[in-house]
């Protein structure tokens, strides 16, 4: 082949892998600097309403506060995903925004993503609590019954490939209907609870690069499960 064509050839492919069969995950880094406790409806025409955007949790051993951890880790998560030849698109890259849940899940619908992961960590009142949880729309609350079995498909093969890192606790897969960034999702959603900052010990553990690159891992890996077996 001569090396005219050969270059033809080569960008062709590279066209093909890099765009034509992409899959574009929207990642949304849970919370901002500033809360935003003015009210927006927490589904499409529902007189129930909740904040914007909440405060969110804080580190009980390191004071990170929440939003801080979610967009180091969503950072993390992204550039992975990227390396991996997905499209990302995130809802925030800075702290100093104030963009709600509803725009939030509306940025995931316009980017029309194949999947929309929600970074947070956890707070309780009780500190033992520990361990991460992925939270998925109910079967009744989801806009369609795809958005919910699609969700689900993808929090169980998140779930399997977490349960690989040694030691890690589990609080399972919880469906919710009063999630408003669900609620008004038009794609499969989730949100990834890394673990509880109210506990000392996980709080510590989730500031280690060691550990948040284990997240990041398994989170790829079952995120690629999850398409291959769709
Ligand atoms: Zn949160």
């Amino acid at each position: 082949m001569c090396s005219e064509r050969r270059k033809f050839v080569v960008i062709l492919a590279l066209f093909f892998s890099t765009f034509a069969f992409s899959l574009t995950i929207c990642i949304d880094p849970g919370h901002q600097k500033e809360a935003d406790l003015t009210l927006e409806p927490i589904a499409p025409g529902s007189e129930t309403t909740k904040a914007r955007v909440s405060t969110g949790t804080r580190g009980s051993s390191t004071g990170i506060p929440e939003y801080v951890f979610n967009l180091e880790f969503s950072f993390m998560l992204r550039d992975r995903l990227l390396q991996e030849g997905y499209e990302v698109v995130m809802t925030r890259d800075s702290h100093d925004v104030n963009i709600s849940n509803v725009e939030r899940a509306k940025i995931a619908n316009e980017a029309n993503a194949d999947l929309c992961i929600r970074v947070h960590a956890d707070y309780s009142s009780d500190s033992s609590l520990k361990g991460f949880m992925l939270l998925i729309p109910s079967e009744t609350s989801a806009q369609s019954p795809l958005i919910y079995s699609d969700s689900k498909k993808a929090a169980e093969k998140i779930m399997a490939s977490l349960l690989q890192i040694d030691g890690i606790d589990s609080l399972g897969i919880r469906p919710r209907d009063d999630i408003t960034g669900f609620n008004w999702s038009e794609v499969p959603v989730l949100i990834f609870e890394a673990g509880f900052m109210s506990n000392p010990e996980e709080d510590v553990l989730l500031s280690t690069r060691d550990y948040r690159e284990k997240l990041v891992e398994a989170l790829v890996t079952g995120i690629e499960d999850y398409f291959l077996t769709k």
